[in-house]
């Protein structure tokens, strides 16, 4: 087989549909699948301060004995504030990934400096070799949720912000690794069916596939666009869960496998 699909790699177009389907025979490793993907929501959880952030820190403590946990950050209304002036000098879609990273660095540096008397390290994408020595040390690393697109960012269908942003890259995280879980803490109870802060009638939904979820076609939801997409070629990051990080207990009973919140999955 292998030197069938060698031979098949070497010299046939790498579009051509049955040698790409030849690439499916083995299933993906799952490289970390003890770890769970945490993103703490920018906008919706820090950019709330020590009043959301600072029970948050002492859960992901209480935790850090029992479960391992790859912590990434969003960036928020810094990084909106940012898009704007960036936008109004004309900055391109690429220039404004790089803005939003930084912003993103930001609110990691703060979370790491939380946890640091926990010995739990901050990485960048360099870094990332040492995450498995990390999570057997310490059972937690810290990084920036923005995938290091920066100027290699695609642009989106409409408009000028960047379409992957901190719950995608979270989400890329999760799926390379294999981790077990892949959990959203954002201010909501989870998804539903329109934005609850602006929809007094929103209805909560607990459980839905990606797919179903494209098909309503929601006028806003509670995860970038982008990774509900992805889930539908997922092949390890099959499943996410989003919690209300602003009430004590969601994070441990959803790193405890219990369905809190809302959880989506690939099909
Ligand atoms: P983050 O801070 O992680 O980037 P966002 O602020 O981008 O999170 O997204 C979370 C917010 O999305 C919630 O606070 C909620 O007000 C809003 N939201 C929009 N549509 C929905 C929906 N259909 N269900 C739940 N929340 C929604
Ligand atoms: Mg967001």
């Amino acid at each position: 087989m292998i030197e069938l699909l060698t031979k098949k790699l070497l010299n046939t177009n790498l579009e051509d549909p049955d040698l790409l389907l030849g690439t499916e025979r083995y299933k993906s490793n799952k490289i970390l699948p003890e770890a769970n993907v945490i993103k703490i929501g920018g906008q919706s959880f820090m950019d709330r301060g020590r009043k959301a952030v600072f029970p948050l820190i002492e859960e992901i403590k209480e935790n850090l004995p029992k479960h391992q946990m790859i912590i990434g950050t969003g960036a928020g209304t810094r990084a909106r504030h940012a898009y704007s002036v960036g936008i109004d000098m004309g900055m391109p879609t690429g220039v404004l990934g790089l803005l939003g990273t930084f912003v993103s660095i930001q609110n990691a540096k703060m979370i790491h400096y939380l946890l640091a008397d926990h010995g739990i390290p901050y990485i960048e994408p360099g870094g990332f070799s040492q995450l498995p020595l990390y999570l057997k040390e310490r059972n937690a690393a810290i990084f920036f949720g923005m995938p290091p697109y920066t100027y290699w960012q695609r642009n989106p269908e409409i408009g000028k912000i960047p379409p992957y942003r901190t719950d995608t890259g979270c989400y890329l995280i999760s799926e390379t690794y294999g981790t077990k879980n892949m959990i959203y803490i954002k201010d909501e109870k989870g998804l539903y069916t329109n934005d609850p802060k602006k929809d007094k009638n929103a209805k909560f939904i607990p459980k839905i596939t990606a797919g179903e979820l494209m098909e309503r076609d929601l006028d806003d939801v509670v995860v970038e666009r982008s990774v509900i997409e992805m889930m539908t070629s997922a092949k390890n990051g099959r499943q996410i869960q989003i919690i209300n990080g602003m009430e004590k207990g969601n994070l441990t009973k959803a790193l405890n496998g219990e369905h809190v919140g809302t959880i989506i999955t690939s099909n």
